[in-house]
């Protein structure tokens, strides 16, 4: 099954666009987004996923499904990859914030896109992988650290753009507040291990924030440390 993620992996990635780009399609009316941008595309189809999969995950590494990645978590699937980031609409000289930076492969295509990428991910194990590999890619501009990113990065904010990639039952007041007027976040809401509610949220200028619901979702929890 999906021997070509092995053999062939750009023609295993471009198939697997081809797949991304009909779901956006067919879900766009419900997550209100039709097509990838010609930046996100240009990014998704610059990050090797295979490289941030286990090896024993390789034969997958090209299908359109979440996958272990150790320590019980998952790298997304990579409609939900695409998704998020167009929804986040990244313009060049953005500084982003993500929390959950699991296997780097979000981080990766943050990366492409973003002036500077700060990623939080509280498993030290994850943290310290991710951040080999994407040492590795040569991205200078690519910060992560091991901690509780519910508390966001006081140190570099604001931020220009937020993204979660585990699932919380309300959104963190920190990162909200680290946000920039103007600013996008998105991030799953919802109980653990249930379906959740994926949400882009806006605050303009004045500060007022405004939320939508984009899809129904499931991403493993976002585990806050209480101190
Ligand atoms: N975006 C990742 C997948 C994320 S899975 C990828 O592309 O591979 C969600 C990640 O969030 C897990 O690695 C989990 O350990 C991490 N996580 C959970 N709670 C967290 C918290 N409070 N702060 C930072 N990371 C957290």
């Amino acid at each position: 099954m999906n021997n070509d993620s092995v053999n062939d992996p750009e023609c295993a990635l471009r198939h697997l666009l081809d797949q991304v780009v009909a779901e956006i399609r067919e879900t766009g009316n419900r997550t209100g987004c039709y097509t990838l941008s010609e930046r996100v595309l240009g990014a998704l189809t610059a990050v090797p996923r295979h490289c941030f999969v286990l090896a024993d995950q390789q034969a997958w590494a090209y299908a359109d499904q979440p996958l272990p990645i150790g320590r019980g978590q998952t790298i997304s699937q990579p409609f939900i990859v695409a998704l998020m980031t167009e929804l986040l609409d990244i313009e060049p000289d953005a500084v982003v914030l993500e929390i959950g930076t699991g296997s780097g492969y979000q981080t990766a295509v943050l990366a492409r896109l973003a002036r500077q990428v700060y990623s939080i991910e509280r498993i030290p194990e994850l943290a310290t992988a991710a951040a080999h590999r994407l040492s590795q890619f040569g991205f200078t501009h690519v910060e992560i650290r091991a901690d509780d990113g519910a508390r966001g990065w006081e140190e570099h904010a604001p931020f220009d753009r937020i993204m979660v990639t585990a699932a919380a039952d309300e959104v963190p007041a920190a990162l909200m507040r680290q946000l920039k007027p103007g600013g996008r976040l998105i991030i799953p809401v919802g109980a653990p291990y249930q379906t959740q509610d994926l949400r882009l949220l806006h605050k303009d200028e004045k500060g007022v924030v405004q939320s939508c619901s984009v899809l129904p979702v499931v991403f493993v929890p976002l585990i806050r440390d209480r101190d």
